[in-house]
């Protein structure tokens, strides 16, 4: 294999084969390709777009370069979801033990903060021992026993995409809509799933913001997963303000907790549920009422939170904090914000938080840096709330006085308050399926 004509067919608009794809990934693994020619050719990807059956090469690659996990034994259904990633969007660890609870597996693997956006992985590792670096073996049996475990990339997951990723972070080639569904749905199908649900977020707090761009990624997901007898559904939901009130990894697994009790903010049960309906349907239930009745009545049983403590003690963790999330790290300082005028809250502007968290120390800047996760916002300000004055809108949960100064600046840029309306985009904006676009809200 010649790779620089491969690179030129590409860079002068042209296409790979899915046999050249597959090809070139398995001579990347072997080490036989160097990192310059594929990041070469990744560019060439990023500025030209890849053909359907290019994505498919590429998403086949990446998953033969790895192990798959096989439930055909399991006798129940495997489903799990994915989000896209925004600021406070805290569902999976809500989500993964309350459709657990209701019959279904869900051998769940995320990912750790990206940018602005939070990770499952840090939210999870906030909880004192909890450990994500599961075996797929030990995934397997976890899932086996409990119904659900919560894991990382494992080394035997399509590692090519590791590597495709990590180069693709240092070149600027991240946000390149076929790239990204190739990678995502090449960890997600590993998984051995009968279906997934993918949470796609709209809004400039969403790690693609162009509406048009995210429905499109929307649509080839769904076509990678369909194409692999994978049935595939995407729920596109607001991510223009951050999703329930707590910004930071112990503080957002705290709130999931109170999810998990039923107590949580109304916008993160409204797409919890939403997507747990979506997870039942793809597990064999018919009725969508009945799906979301069953995922009611296991939170109000606490079936879904006791399920949640199993996996915690499964994984290491000290499952004692689902009944007492002080059991979480603490920050050292907290500040109330107040609100520095009277008038509407207009915006509530969740990349400037996302941003400030990171600053803040809950998140990396680089690969090794280590998370604080006790830093970041609790913030009840909603677009569309009349304030007053000197009204506490957020606080501030920082390691240091320099922390909490860094976090007031954040609020006064992110929160804006004014006269008129604030425009929000509606919570669950669209159902998107094989068959196309279902609008479920007015934009
Ligand atoms: N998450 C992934 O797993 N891959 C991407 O390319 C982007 C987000």
């Amino acid at each position: 294999m010649f790779v620089p004509a491969l690179i030129e067919r590409k860079r002068d608009g042209g296409v790979l084969s899915a046999a050249e794809w597959r090809e070139l990934l398995t001579a990347y693994q072997a080490g036989a390709v160097p990192d310059y020619q594929i990041a070469a050719l990744l560019m060439a990807c990023f500025l030209k777009g890849l053909a359907r059956e290019e994505t498919a090469g590429l998403l086949d690659g990446m998953m033969a370069s790895g192990s798959r996990l096989d439930f055909a034994a399991l006798g129940r259904r495997v489903v799990d979801k994915h989000s896209t990633g925004g600021v406070g969007d805290k569902v999976s660890l809500i989500l993964a033990p309350l459709a657990a609870a209701c019959g279904v597996a869900v051998p769940m693997m995320s990912g750790r903060g990206l940018g602005h956006t939070g990770g499952t992985l840090d939210k999870l590792e906030s909880i004192p021992g909890f450990r994500t670096d599961l075996s797929l073996e030990q995934t397997r049996a976890q899932v086996e026993r409990i119904g659900c475990a919560m894991i990382g990339q494992t080394p035997e997951i399509a590692p090519v995409d590791k590597k495709l990723y990590a180069l693709r972070d240092v070149t600027a080639t991240v946000e390149c809509v076929p790239l990204i569904a190739a990678s995502i749905m090449s960890k997600k199908l590993a998984e051995g799933l009968h279906g997934l649900v993918l949470d796609v977020k709209q809004g400039s707090g969403a790690f693609i913001t162009d509406a048009e761009r995210s429905l499109t990624l929307a649509k080839t997901m769904i076509e990678l997963g369909e194409d692999r007898g994978c049935p595939t559904v995407a729920l596109l939901t607001a991510m223009d303000r951050p999703l329930g009130r707590a910004c930071g990894n112990a503080l957002e697994a705290e709130e999931a907790i109170m999810g998990l009790r039923g107590e949580g903010p109304e916008d993160l049960h409204e797409v919890t549920l939403a997507e747990g309906v979506e997870m039942l349907v793809l597990a064999g239930e018919r009725d969508r009422a009945a799906a979301r009745r069953r995922l009611e009545e296991a939170l109000k049983s606490g079936k879904a939170a006791e399920t949640f403590q199993r996996v915690i003690e499964a994984q290491g963790g000290n499952p004692a904090v689902v009944d007492d999330p002080s059991l979480l790290p603490q920050a050292e300082a907290v500040e109330v914000y107040f609100a520095r005028k009277s008038g509407t809250i207009l915006r509530v502007e969740p990349r400037a938080i996302g941003r400030a968290v990171v600053e803040m120390g809950g998140g990396r800047r680089k690969v090794e840096d280590a998370v604080d996760p006790t830093v970041g916002f609790v913030i009840t300000a909603r677009p569309g709330q009349p304030v007053h004055a000197s009204e506490p809108l957020a606080s501030i949960f920082a390691k240091d006085a320099d922390g909490i100064e860094l976090g007031r600046r954040a609020l006064d840029a992110a929160i804006e308050i004014g006269e008129g309306r604030a425009s929000a985009l509606p919570l669950v904006q669209a159902r998107v399926t094989a068959k196309g676009v279902e609008r479920l809200g007015e934009t």
